[in-house]
């Protein structure tokens, strides 16, 4: 049915619509003091969301884009890196550290593990020269629905007191709590498609001072992605390039909602949502593809039995209008996956559920009495809010 399109994945989310309203109205130069005044909201705004003082940066990119130069302008060639590697993210920094000429580590686990935060110490402990100059994390791993211990890593790498903590948080923060100045992180990278509800678009990197010392003598190539330029333009509310300013609209009138909702609630919403689609996924007899106490509060991967991942995705698109992401890499056609990140209500659950149940009856799935999976997540709703 035409505009009824939900969408279930991990980015783009679903955007609210006081944010498409946003997206509508004529762009404005961006060198004009209204454009200055708005920029200096969102990074009052960027800076709450990221729970910090330090510099948050708005960059004309996707995720990867925002990661690729929270790795590239603290580095060095050669620099030696560790790269926690469980998944389709990890993989991705991992790669654009070696397209960098980084002495990379890969520090790994299956897909659908939790990194092990020893094998972080071990290696950052043997390392007394402080050659380790950086350790790079996925936080939320999108593609396996794995939160990885960012907290424990984090801690080994205080210790070492010489590498910095590059996090992708792109489907933890605005989900999960990620404290950049309490836990002293020195990057946090993320984009606009996912916690945030607005399109994709724009990249953020949060950059620590300790981070900027690194800066001062790194010397990879950066130029369009050379985070100085970024930093000396937004201390005048500024972009050193054209950005998109009606995304820049739509940011400013998302953070204004996330500061209504407030940043304790919408981490209970996520995890509420996450126990809700978990309970009710293991409710209809269906494997979850990560363990309770290593699950994202953004995304639910579901690893079927007895019956076809792709079938019900395509069920769900045909029948529901409801848009469920697959598995990537080997994991395609083994996995499902159901996102609850950004602007997701309780109702949006219920009715993935429910949609999802009926797909099972209707490719005759035996595993569970029909509505099982309703009562499960129910049950959850129920009794939190
Ligand atoms: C979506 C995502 C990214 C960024 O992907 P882009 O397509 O470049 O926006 C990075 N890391 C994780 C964990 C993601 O989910």
């Amino acid at each position: 049915m035409d505009d009824k399109l939900m969408l279930m994945i991990p980015g783009p989310t679903p955007v609210p619509e006081q944010v498409l309203l946003a997206l509508a109205k004529h762009p404005i130069g961006h060198r004009s003091g209204e454009f200055s005044q708005i920029m200096a909201e969102v990074t009052e705004g960027l800076k709450w969301l990221h729970q910090t003082q330090n510099d948050v940066l708005v960059l004309t990119a996707s995720g990867t884009g925002a990661m690729e130069a929270g790795i590239i302008n603290f580095l060095s060639p050669g620099d030696r890196v560790l790269v926690g590697s469980n998944g389709k993210f990890g993989d991705r920094w991992a790669k654009v550290c070696e397209a960098y000429g980084l002495n990379v580590e890969r520090i790994t686990a299956e897909w659908g593990k939790p990194l092990d935060p020893e094998q972080f110490r071990t290696q950052l402990e043997a390392d007394t020269e402080q050659q380790i100059k950086a350790v790079i994390i996925t936080h939320s791993e999108t593609s396996t629905g794995v939160l990885n211990d960012l907290e424990t890593v984090n801690r080994y790498v205080k210790a070492h007191g010489k590498a910095l903590m590059i996090v992708d948080a792109v489907t933890s923060l605005g989900a999960a709590n990620v404290p950049m100045d309490e836990w002293q992180l020195d990057v946090v990278a993320s984009g606009s498609q996912k916690g945030f509800m607005i399109p994709p678009g724009l990249g953020f990197v949060a950059v620590s001072p300790k981070a900027w010392d690194a800066y001062a003598s790194a010397k990879l190539p950066r130029f369009y992605l050379d985070l100085g330029k970024y930093r000396k333009e937004a201390a005048k509310n500024s972009t050193p390039f054209t950005p998109p300013v009606n995304l820049v609209f739509a940011l400013q009138a998302a953070l204004r909602m996330m500061r209504a909702e407030g940043l304790e609630n919408i981490f209970a919403r996520h995890q509420r949502q996450k126990n809700a689609t978990r309970a009710a996924i293991a409710a209809m007899g269906l494997p979850l593809f990560a363990a309770d106490q290593a699950a994202s509060p953004a995304i639910t991967a579901v690893a079927p039995v007895g019956v076809e991942a792709e079938q019900i995705r395509s069920i769900l698109k045909k029948r529901f209008d409801i848009i469920l992401a697959g598995g990537q890499d080997h994991l395609k056609g083994k996995i499902f996956r159901i996102g609850h990140l950004g602007f997701v209500s309780d109702r949006d659950i219920l009715t993935a559920i429910g949609a999802i149940e009926t797909a099972l009856q209707d490719v005759g799935y035996e595993g569970c009495t029909p509505g099982a999976g309703i009562a499960a997540a129910g049950k959850v709703f129920a009794n939190q809010h």
